[in-house]
């Protein structure tokens, strides 16, 4: 991946895997709205018919357990970011759920794998109305040093609120240099 690549990835609205996404459901008949100012929040993609929220999560500013890097510069601030982000996406999955509305939050990186099959996941999803409720959605929240160079990732799961650490190689990547 290159840095521009990099910069694409975690621009924020409207970037290509969102537009991807939206095309794959709208060719399966699904219609929607985009970017509703709804009481929980701001989905990226809402069914108000069946009280379904989209919510499409870029790897960086989410916590992907697979893909998020802690940047070398600046890291309290990038810290401080990451741990924002999760628990907002966490307080905004309680007040969807309180209000009646379901959650299903895809990652970019399943889009960009498989744009396809990330609309299939969705379909499915919304037809099984619980099934969403299910999974586990684990999120890095913080990175610290570990021993032998290795980093701790403090992840938080976004329905129960659990937490567990894991350790691992730093993944090394250009800190990100816009908002
Ligand atoms: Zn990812």
């Amino acid at each position: 991946m290159n840095r521009s690549e990099q910069m694409a990835r975690i621009r924020g609205r409207n970037t290509r895997p969102e537009i991807r996404l939206r095309q794959q459901l709208w060719r399966r008949g699904l219609r929607y709205r985009v970017n509703s100012r709804l009481a929980f929040g701001r989905p990226d993609i809402a069914i108000k018919r069946k009280k379904a929220a989209i919510f499409i999560d870029g790897c960086f500013w989410h916590g992907c357990p697979d893909h998020y890097f802690a940047p070398k510069s600046g890291a309290a601030f990038w810290a401080e970011k990451l741990r924002t982000n999760v628990e907002r996406d966490r307080r905004q999955l309680e007040k969807a759920q309180a209000d009646g509305w379901r959650v299903i939050r895809v990652w970019e990186h399943d889009i960009r794998a498989d744009p396809s099959a990330a609309a299939e996941a969705v379909m499915e999803a919304l037809e099984e109305l619980d099934k969403s409720g299910d999974h586990e959605d684990w999120r890095v929240t913080a990175v610290s040093a570990g021993p032998e160079g290795r980093e701790v990732r403090h992840l938080l799961e976004l329905r129960t609120g659990r937490e567990r650490t894991s350790s691992k190689r730093p993944t090394h990547a250009p800190a990100p240099s816009s908002i």
